[in-house]
């Protein structure tokens, strides 16, 4: 459809994979970002890969006219919203600070959309949406929970989605609620790039395997599944990228709001990833099973069909390359885009 893609939270994790995509996929790109959780140099190498420019343009989704420049300054197609903070622990403790910068920060975003006549989006949603399921795979159109503040923004994002599509049927919109997207471009120049000490698996373990810290500490042996240890829908973030071009195509199909998961349908638990990731690399990683991590669901992954069906997407990418692409860009980048 359109050749002019506004990314928002361009420099983060999933942003700059995705604009790496667009690139190559032959879209123009102007990627905004407050840069308050990523840097400009995931953009730098995103050019260097692709051998292509794209703008970016430092802006907060809180600065009203900020985000009118933008539009008025570039003709825009379609946009990407990425933007938004997603620490669930950090939501706890500081719950205010989610609901001003996730949900004003889309209002302000749509708003901005309205007035330039876009009405064309793709949106970050979570499998986080699902809370505790009460059956496996998930599918679309399971109830939905939030058991986070975090949580409850990409909930309130969804609703605020709908409503502005059925108040206005011009709006084509996407929601991907993705479930657990594994690091880095196999290039091993671009990856994500958490501050301090890792929440998620992956990170941890690839800073294990790199001596940046000692061991893994698998949080719960307990759980009711097969080795005791929580189940998750681990997805190669260039799969993930990818979902986003076959959704961005598919706008222009008039589809109204539509949800689609974007996750693999396997479910692998903590302990399969440490078997993967020792047969893909051949460091044996050192884990001690301590307590329960409060808040974890036992066992998540997808109903993929609905993506395959509606968007022809399937997740490529084994746990073989997922364990691969995710050390190569921690043995190349141990402190990240330091
Ligand atoms: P990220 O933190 O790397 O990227 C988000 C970017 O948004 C950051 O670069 C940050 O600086 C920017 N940002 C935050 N608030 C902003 C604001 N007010 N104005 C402008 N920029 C702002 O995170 P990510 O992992 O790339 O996640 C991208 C999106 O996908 C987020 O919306 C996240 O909630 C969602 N998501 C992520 C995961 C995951 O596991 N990484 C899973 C499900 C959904
Ligand atoms: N996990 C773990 N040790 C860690 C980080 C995570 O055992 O240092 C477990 C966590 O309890 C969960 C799984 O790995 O069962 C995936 O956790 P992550 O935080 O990556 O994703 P999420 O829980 O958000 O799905």
């Amino acid at each position: 459809m359109s050749s002019t893609i506004l990314v928002t939270g361009a420099t983060g994790y999933i942003g700059s994979h995705t604009c790496l995509e667009l690139l190559e996929s032959g879209y123009q790109l102007i990627g905004i970002d407050n840069l308050s959780n990523s840097r400009e140099e995931s953009l730098r190498r995103v050019q260097k890969l692709s051998g292509k420019p794209l703008t970016f343009i430092r802006c907060d989704l809180l600065d009203e006219a900020g985000l009118a420049r933008v539009f008025a300054e570039h003709p825009v197609d379609a946009v990407i919203h990425f933007a938004g903070l997603k620490a669930v622990g950090e939501s706890v403790e500081k719950p205010l600070l989610y609901y001003k910068n996730n949900l004003s920060g889309t209002a302000n975003l749509l708003e901005a959309m309205a007035n330039a006549e876009v009405k064309n989006i793709v949106f970050s949603s979570s499998c986080t949406v699902y809370g505790i399921p009460e059956k496996l795979p998930i599918s679309e159109d399971f109830p939905l929970q939030a058991v986070s503040p975090y949580g409850q923004t990409k909930l309130t994002i969804e609703y605020m989605l709908q409503d502005l599509h059925a108040s206005d049927p011009q709006w084509n919109i996407s929601i991907l609620r993705y479930f657990n997207p594994v690091r880095a471009h196999p290039s091993g120049d671009i990856g994500e790039d958490p501050s301090g000490i890792p929440n998620n698996l992956m990170p941890y373990i690839t800073q294990v395997a790199v001596g940046e810290r000692e061991q893994l500490s698998v949080f719960g042996g307990d759980y009711d599944t097969p080795d005791g240890t929580c189940i998750r829908d681990y997805i190669h973030v260039v799969d993930l990228a990818k979902g986003h071009i076959k959704a961005l195509e598919k706008l222009q199909d008039n589809p109204g709001a539509v949800i689609t998961n974007l996750g693999t349908g396997q479910g692998y638990s903590v302990l399969d990833m440490i078997r993967a990731f020792a047969a893909a690399t051949g460091i044996k990683i050192p884990y001690q099973i301590v307590e329960r991590r409060a808040g974890d669901t036992t066992a998540v992954y997808a109903d993929a069909g609905k993506a395959e069906r509606d968007l022809g997407w399937k997740a490529k990418r084994d746990l073989q390359q997922m364990c691969k692409d995710a050390h190569r860009w921690q043995s190349k980048n141990p402190r990240g885009y330091l």
